[in-house]
């Protein structure tokens, strides 16, 4: 049994300041008064979003979590600031507190709590909870990141993208809490803004898209709602990064999917209230709270000696998506921005560490979607922004760059890559691996058949390309100062309640040689006997429509 929760100094504290009333500076400036005296007893079930930590240092991380008796219609809050007690100890009984504290959780950032606790050891596990009210919060792990200093002999994390909620189950997830990871690190589309669909899975609440805050903040709930997700939040501390479906479709910087149906005005606001409720339900530090129309999402996380995660935004400063392959070639694109790129460039060169990692949400490597001499490409990916992504690719192989690996969302499938300075020339170097996951959800269960139908001849006229898959899960790295070996997990389906999970293949990059081998793979699975006769099968990244039943 746990100890009863106690915070004996900070209780008598707050009880001295509460009779005196207490004035709490608000985060978008100003202040805010809690009225002294009694309140109204707080509503029943205040955790129901869960536990999450994020963004490890040497000395602390990010605890969040959101009060919310009404997830779906609001949060079910009442309209003033509370206070929510949290305490990190060394063991899951919470009888060794080494930090606690309190927190406020103001109506105007929905009732979240984003605690940046410092002051614990490099390279620790702890657990922590949080209390508000009579309630006590579900606990939750999480582990510091080595001295900056230090040389850790190894580092192991996932990475996952893309789960969208209609279109399956969160099984993936299920299985990651036993992975004994250090962190997770999160590509984007977290949430998906599509409207509910009759033929999906299971459904978005409400009518058509999100639009408005609380639009946001109840789709938000939906995601989190999930007790899978949940727990593989409250397993291990995330690192995430956002791409286009937490705002809208293919998104680029003010410009929104479709831009003759939205306003400027309109999408701007969208674009504010949908990076609020993202900042409200993820364990982001405070200088990630949206100022105006922006977020301060790249940021770098290191893992002393061993590993920079590199963690990159391809949507708040982008040039729109071009029209032509000609327009992909105008010097003048940017998928970062100037400043992104310049602080990605320093940093890439100055980082210190074996391994470089980028958190990276498009595909980098070349991705032609037809057969043949003709090409097709998504001018969404970094295919669309071939000067920058030329004059980068060149830096990786400069020698200035140690052992660059992308980790990349977005495509709903596996895609493991040599990046080369000119992928339409095989001499070029190889300067680089990018590593493409597949989707938690996105896409539904694979047309395994079709995909390879599709893809297999590409993949022949396409060198760079080392395997490809279409089915459900997500990636595992164990990393040493020697290589970085990554495995693809996948479950078999995302429309049962029970699927396992197994390893389909396994991909080495040994420091020093850029590019990375196909260490070992499964036989494909159901494979054809007969020709394929079916349509051609297209994947659908930048879409939730498709997932239908089985
Ligand atoms: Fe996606
Ligand atoms: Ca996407």
């Amino acid at each position: 049994m746990s100890p009863p929760f106690a915070f004996p100094v900070r209780r008598r504290r707050l009880v001295a300041s509460a009779a005196a009333g207490l004035l709490l500076l608000r985060p978008e400036g100003g202040f805010t008064h809690v009225r002294a005296g009694v309140q109204e007893p707080l509503p029943a079930g205040l955790f129901t979003l869960g536990v999450a930590s994020g963004d490890p240092l040497p000395d602390g991380v990010v605890l969040w979590t959101r009060l919310a008796p009404d997830p779906l219609r609001g949060g079910g809050m009442p309209d003033r600031p509370v206070q929510v007690e949290w305490e990190v100890a060394e063991d899951d009984g919470f009888r060794q507190v080494r930090r606690r504290g309190v927190a406020i959780a103001d109506p105007a950032l929905g009732h979240s709590v984003h605690v940046d606790v410092r002051g614990l050891r490099a390279g620790a596990y702890y657990h922590y909870r949080f209390r508000a009210g009579a309630e006590i919060s579900p606990a939750g792990r999480t582990r510091t990141a080595p001295d900056v200093h230090a040389q850790p002999e190894r580092l192991r994390f996932a990475f996952a993208s893309c789960q969208d909620y209609q279109a399956g189950q969160y099984t993936a997830y299920r299985h990651l809490v036993d992975e004994e990871l250090d962190f997770v690190a999160f590509l984007g589309d977290y949430i998906y803004e599509g409207a509910p669909n009759p033929n999906a899975f299971r459904r978005h609440d409400g009518v058509g898209e999100p639009y408005t805050l609380a639009d946001y903040r109840n789709r938000h709930a939906r995601y989190k709602s999930d007790p899978d997700l949940r727990a593989a939040h409250a397993a291990y501390p995330w690192i995430v990064t956002l791409d286009d479906h937490e705002i809208d479709n293919n998104w680029a910087d003010e410009v929104p999917r479709d831009p003759a149906l939205q306003t400027p005005e309109a999408f701007r606001a969208r674009r504010v209230a949908a990076f609020q409720a993202y900042y409200e339900h993820m364990p982001l530090r405070r200088s990630a709270l949206p100022q105006g129309l922006d977020m301060q999402v790249y940021r770098r996380l290191r893992f002393g000696d061993l590993a920079s995660v590199h963690v990159l935004d391809t949507r708040q400063y982008r040039s729109d998506q071009p029209g032509s392959l000609e327009a992909a070639q105008d010097p003048a694109r940017t998928m970062t921005g100037p400043h992104q790129e310049e602080w990605l460039v320093h940093g890439l060169g100055t980082s210190g560490t074996r391994w470089n990692l980028l958190a990276n949400q498009v595909m980098w490597a070349q991705n032609d979607r037809r057969a043949g001499p003709e090409a097709v490409f998504s001018f969404d990916n970094w295919d669309g922004y071939r000067v920058q992504r030329r004059r980068l690719l060149d830096y990786f192989g400069s020698g200035r760059v140690q052992n660059p690996v992308v980790l990349t969302g977005d495509r709903h499938c596996t895609w493991v890559c040599d990046l080369r300075t000119d992928f339409d020339d095989p001499a070029s170097p190889v300067v680089g691996a990018e590593l493409t996951g597949t989707s938690i959800t996105s896409g539904g269960n694979p047309d395994i058949a079709g995909f390879h139908a599709t893809y297999d001849p590409i993949m022949a006229d396409s060198p760079h390309w080392k395997y490809i898959d279409n089915r459900r899960g997500y990636v595992v790295c164990d990393v040493t100062a020697e290589r970085l070996l990554s495995h693809l997990r996948v479950v078999d389906s995302v429309w049962t309640d029970d699927a396992a999970i197994h390893t389909a293949a396994e991909f080495v990059t040994e420091a020093g040689r850029p590019g990375v081998q196909v260490a070992s793979q499964e036989a494909r699975p159901l494979a054809r006997s007969t020709p394929y006769a079916g349509p051609i099968y297209d994947v659908h990244d930048d879409q939730d429509a498709f997932p239908l039943r089985a």
